[in-house]
């Protein structure tokens, strides 16, 4: 168990960034509505996630941290229409496999548990305090695991891949308080209520929120809605397009190109626009389970969908440079 675990982390753990991406997504699973996330070193030494969501029931932590053992998908209808980001149930046993781990939680304000695993080993069973939801500490990740750790980069760069991670949630989640701090400096604070420009004001910052254009459009299949750039707020790369469907972060290459085109002309040659899109739509239509990481999806009104995505900001463009 503890070595399938090892080799499993492989494909889901593959940097610090990794780790805050699982932790988070868990949290927002739980139905948090606040999540505080505090890295040491660019997590290098220390990620914790504290979250006030449902918790875990004391007699299930350690189910938690057994492989595949997910409490999201009871059966195959589940598995085709996810409504959670997590459902392999791979993260927790994998994370446990290759650092040192903490977990506490509680459910409804009553007594506690804390359970401590090292390189996927439980140590320590102890009570904790009473609380509402769930804190995980993970310190010395690949700390077993020396081939891995010799492929980590910068304290920098595993920070920007981290950052870039929490930006992208907070934007996908403006429902959602964030707070992220690291090495006690915090780098970003989100106020959960629901408005998506505060959360673009706190990610780009004023100048970015301010030149940012309204766009929604509905049609049968999907709810689109978000922000897009005015084509004079440009950047140098496609880093600043976001696309979330039903809440998850998006990875798919025709999406950046719909989104370049409906820009085309507007913007310098080697210039890409800021994007955040949000896209609801029912499960069934999405195939999320393509990839560990979940970032690559497979769409069966795919067509549809770009052709709305184009024809919404296309139309918006329009209607800035009359
Ligand atoms: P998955 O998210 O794919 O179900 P994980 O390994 O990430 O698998 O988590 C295992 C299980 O532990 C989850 O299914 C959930 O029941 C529980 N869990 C993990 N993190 C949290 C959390 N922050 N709050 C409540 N439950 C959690
Ligand atoms: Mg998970």
């Amino acid at each position: 168990e503890t070595l399938s675990n090892k080799i499993a982390a492989g494909e889901v753990v593959e940097r610090p960034a990794s780790v805050v991406k699982e932790l988070v997504e868990n949290a927002l699973d739980a139905g948090s509505t606040r999540i505080d996330i505090e890295l040491e070193e660019g997590g290098l030494s220390r990620i914790h996630v504290l979250d006030n969501g449902t918790g875990i029931a004391p007699d299930q932590v350690e189910q938690a941290f057994l492989r595949h053992a997910t409490s999201k998908i009871q059966n195959e209808d589940d598995l085709h229409q996810i409504k959670t980001l997590g459902f392999r149930g791979e993260a927790l046993p994998s994370i446990s496999s290759v650092s040192k781990l903490t977990v506490e939680t509680a459910q409804n304000n009553a007594a506690g548990i804390q359970l401590r695993y090292q390189g996927g080993r439980l140590i320590a069973r102890t009570k904790a305090k009473a609380r509402q939801g769930t804190s995980i500490v993970v310190e010395e990740l690949f700390f077993n695991t020396p081939a891995r750790l010799k492929y980590m980069k910068t304290v920098n760069t595993e920070l920007g891949n981290a950052t870039d991670i929490i930006n992208r949630t907070a934007l996908a989640r403006p429902d959602v308080s964030f707070r992220f701090v690291h090495n006690g400096k915090q780098l970003l604070f989100t106020n959960g209520k629901g408005n998506r420009q505060d959360v673009l004001y706190a990610v780009y910052g004023k100048q970015v929120a301010e030149n940012m254009l309204a766009v929604s459009r509905d049609s049968q299949d999907f709810e689109i809605s978000g922000f897009i750039a005015k084509p004079d707020i440009n950047r140098a790369s496609r880093h600043y397009i976001s696309v979330f469907i039903n809440g998850r972060y998006i990875k798919h290459f025709p999406f950046m190109k719909a989104i370049e085109k409906a820009y085309q002309t507007l913007l310098p040659i080697h210039r890409y626009p800021i994007v955040v899109i949000a896209i609801e739509m029912n499960p069934m239509l999405v195939d999320v389970n393509v990839h560990p990481s979940k970032w690559d999806v497979r769409l069966s009104k795919e067509e549809e969908l770009l052709h709305e995505i184009s024809e919404m900001i296309r139309t918006r463009l329009q209607k800035e440079t009359l």
